[in-house]
């Protein structure tokens, strides 16, 4: 019996079981469709790297053998959305069977479900082999539980896998260096360079988007092109990573700074949510080194790391699929203004979010403190449509894919969920951004002063933000401490703070 199985864009795992033998009786489907490039204003980078990486990801399976039916975008067969997509190609291939791998984003497991209701032949869906967990262990971990703090999903996933866990304790006897995660870079040490991965010529790629008339955010420099788009060049990048950045990796995870955009993160984002390269592998190379070089690396860089993946990374996708569907219409704050126009081009005079911005529109790449403390930060304290601010996270990361995107920015973010991801909202003045950026150096604003022209608009915003949302957020225990802050300050001070976050919010592109 002749089976179609689909690849999607995003489920490039050269070592998934479908590989390990090469079958006759099986055909492979990819395409580039409109329906993916469409739903949201997608940087151009990320595009490219994904149509970059699926063609490689086909070229290579052709050359193990495979057969692969390849649509690209401009092909005039291409139907350009998966229902019609599938059924041409059990058309076309005379295939009786249909089987996939199961979608990390509820839209297109949705559509696929509805797609095999249709179909008149047997369809069957498959893991797709690349997490630590599958779906459903964080719901079943949390069974009964009111909380589902990731701090004890964490433990449970470095108990249950051995990582960095030996003879039932945490290596170094501590689970957690999160502390020691905080420090300011400034000016050393030096941050190495990184190799830029080698690749060839992606101007065909590009010209197809451009001549489709898709419409992207963001700048591309094809000489300067640094998302990885093979596993070779992945496991390159985390060789790399591990030898230059690791050493500091920890110290100065939350680092901002001017003059070096990327510190010491890693940026293996894409590679791994295009499953390139696995988290597995991934934690068990930094697990690896870190125990072979115990004169460079100390326990507090590769938990700092660890913790990402191990933890981090499987429990917002264990949030996604827990939650879904009503998590993508959360708004908790009730937050209902539109995003400032500055978040699409970066002219602003608020340096944290110029640089931030015209950084992701130049990169599709922000570490996590700026997506956070920056931009993150500004959207909520100016009380922005959760939705408006989602739109903005799926399109302008080249990592951004919904499953990891919508749980980061709705939940951590923006607060939308009511705190099922956050215990408390992201929210801070001044304060938090000059002490972990030279952001405030070279800006318009003071930090220091709290009301008129000069003083720093987060100051005023923050203070607002509190008083704005005290029915939602005054009985936090976590917020106890700000709330008490806030009630101590007197009214001709409080009507000062709020008069000029109102002019802000009124108007953001003016400041
Ligand atoms: P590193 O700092 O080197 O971290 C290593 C890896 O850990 C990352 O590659 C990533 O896979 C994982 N990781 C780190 N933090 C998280 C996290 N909070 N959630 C899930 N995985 C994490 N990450 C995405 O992959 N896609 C997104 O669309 C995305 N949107 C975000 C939106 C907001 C508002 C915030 C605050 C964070 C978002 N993140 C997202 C998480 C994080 O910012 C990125 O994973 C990270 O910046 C990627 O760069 P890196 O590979 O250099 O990460
Ligand atoms: Fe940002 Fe305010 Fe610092 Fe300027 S002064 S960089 S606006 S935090």
């Amino acid at each position: 019996m002749k089976t179609l199985r689909l690849l999607l864009g995003d489920q490039l795992n050269p070592q998934h079981s479908w590989f390990q033998t090469v079958r006759e009786d099986v055909v492979y489907v990819m395409a580039e469709m409109r329906q993916e490039t469409d739903y949201a204003p997608h940087h151009i980078q990320k595009v490219v790297a994904f149509f970059a990486a699926m063609r490689h990801f086909a070229k290579e399976r052709i050359a193990d053998g495979h057969r692969v039916r390849y649509y690209e975008l401009t092909d005039p067969e291409n139907p350009q959305t998966l229902p019609e997509l599938i059924k041409q190609m059990l058309g076309e291939e005379g295939c009786e069977s249909f089987e996939y791998l199961l979608p990390d984003e509820y839209r297109l497991d949705q559509q696929l479900k509805t797609l095999c209701q249709d179909l008149e032949i047997p369809a069957r869906s498959y893991d797709t082999e690349h997490f630590y967990t599958t779906r459903e262990a964080l719901a079943v971990h949390f069974e009964g539980k009111k909380q589902l703090v990731m701090e004890s999903f964490y433990r449970m996933m470095r108990k249950k896998h051995g990582i960095l866990y030996k003879d039932g304790a945490p290596t170094g006897g501590t689970w957690n260096y999160d502390a020691q995660n905080r420090k300011k870079w400034k000016g050393s040490p030096a941050i190495p360079v990184v190799t830029q991965p080698h690749q060839e010529d992606l101007g065909p790629i590009l010209r197809q988007i451009q001549e489709s008339g898709i419409r992207t955010i963001g700048q591309i420099d094809l000489q300067n092109f640094h998302w990885t788009i093979t596993t070779g060049e992945a496991r390159a990048l985390l060789a790399e990573f591990c030898e230059r950045l690791l050493p500091y990796f920890g110290d100065y995870q939350d680092a901002m700074h001017t003059d070096e955009k990327n510190l010491f993160h890693s940026r293996l984002s894409f590679a791994m949510n295009c499953k390139l390269i696995s988290p597995r592998e991934v934690v068990e190379t930094v697990e690896t080194y870190y125990y072979n070089h115990p004169d460079t690396i100390h326990i507090s860089q590769a938990e700092g790391f660890i913790r990402q993946i191990l933890g981090w990374r499987e429990y917002m996708r264990g949030i996604y699929w827990k939650e879904m569907p009503a998590y993508a219409r959360g708004n908790y704050l009730e937050n209902k203004n539109p995003l400032p126009a500055f978040y699409w081009t970066g002219q602003t005079q608020m340096n944290c979010l110029k640089q931030a911005i015209t950084q992701s529109l130049e990169d599709a790449h922000a570490h996590h403190i700026q997506r956070l403390m920056i931009t993150g930060n500004f959207a909520l304290l100016t009380q922005v449509d959760p939705d408006a601010v989602d739109q903005w996270y799926l399109g302008i990361y080249a990592d951004a894919i919904e499953w990891v995107q919508l749980p980061n920015t709705r939940g951590m973010s923006q607060f939308a969920d009511g705190g099922i991801v956050g215990t408390k909202p992201y929210v801070s003045s001044a304060n938090y951004i000059r002490k972990m950026s030279n952001y405030c150096e070279a800006c318009v604003y003071n930090p220091d002063h709290k009301t008129g022209e000069s003083a720093c608009p987060f100051n005023a915003l923050y203070w607002n933000f509190l008083d704005a949302k005290k029915d939602q957020l005054r009985a936090n225990p976590r917020m106890g401490m700000m709330y008490r802050l806030l009630e101590k300050k007197d009214k001709s001070e409080m009507d000062a703070l709020k008069e000029r976050a109102a002019a802000i919010i009124a108007n953001p592109d003016a400041f």
